[in-house]
């Protein structure tokens, strides 16, 4: 019994002791996988028979269009090792809630939509952000302006849980949906207002409203609204080579400001 005993101790020191020790020294030297960007889905708002805002001489489904694909060209050139896709690359039009499946079924880290802003009146301008999160009924002018695109597919009270763009309290639907991303989509969100600030562009902020094309994002999520339609000086800027270049490198920036953070 004695010697049992000892034989069984000595067991545990020669071989499970230095076993176990080397077993706690591997898993901590290999901790789980961190967050990496390598997937980047660009969409650009609208398309098709919704042309989203119009301005004197542009429509938002364009402008929308240009600038998303120079941002994702701009990406992999000046990220590489990121794929990007893209929800639409041509005038056409897809439903929201399709959008947001791409990325997810793409298993994308960042989904990141283009739009461009209106207001009534021509003195709006600035560029703001959206993320999908808890709003408040009174600031849902975006949420109403780019979830109408809905009112132009085909059975969206079926693919929408019975969710009417008119309707307020159908926010509710969309308030209610778990949003794991917030954090790092409100800090991407931030990122992005700092750049244009930056380049002397007027920041409106961050918004969290009840965005379609958001609630389902399995991955951080934001609207980005580059500028205004309605303003002359705004739209005019749009449309340049210079302005889109510009508003382009603004966000490749935060893309790589906010990869570097959370890939640390
Ligand atoms: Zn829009």
């Amino acid at each position: 019994m004695k010697s049992d005993l000892n034989s069984s101790k000595r067991k545990f020191i020669f071989f499970l002791a230095p076993a176990i020790f080397l077993f706690m020294v591997l898993t901590s030297a290999t901790p789980p996988q961190a967050y990496q960007i390598r997937t980047i889905v660009i969409d650009a708002g609208h398309g098709g028979k919704d042309s989203g805002a119009k301005g004197s001489r542009s429509l938002e489904k364009n402008l929308a269009l240009e600038v998303a694909l120079k941002l994702g060209k701009e990406i992999e050139r000046q990220l590489p090792g990121v794929r990007v896709l893209y929800t639409r690359r041509t005038d056409e039009f897809i439903d929201l809630y399709k959008r947001i499946r791409m990325a997810n079924a793409a298993k994308a880290d960042i989904f990141i939509s283009i739009h461009c802003n209106s207001a009534p009146g021509r003195s709006a301008r600035g560029t703001e952000t959206i993320v999908s999160g808890s709003h408040r009924l009174g600031e849902q002018a975006a949420a109403i302006r780019e979830n109408a695109s809905l009112l132009l597919e085909e059975n969206y009270k079926e693919n929408y849980q019975g969710f009417d763009p008119k309707d307020p309290e159908s926010y509710i639907i969309f308030s209610l949906m778990k949003n794991q991303y917030r954090e790092k989509s409100v800090k991407l969100a931030n990122l992005m207002q700092q750049e244009y600030v930056k380049s002397g562009r007027v920041s409106r902020g961050i918004l969290e409203q009840g965005l379609a094309v958001l609630a389902e994002a399995g991955m951080p999520a934001v609207l980005t609204e580059i500028g205004f339609m309605n303003n002359r000086e705004e739209e005019a800027f749009m449309i340049s080579d210079k302005g889109q270049q510009e508003i382009v490198q603004n966000l490749v920036d935060a893309v790589s400001a906010f990869k570097k953070s959370v890939e640390r």
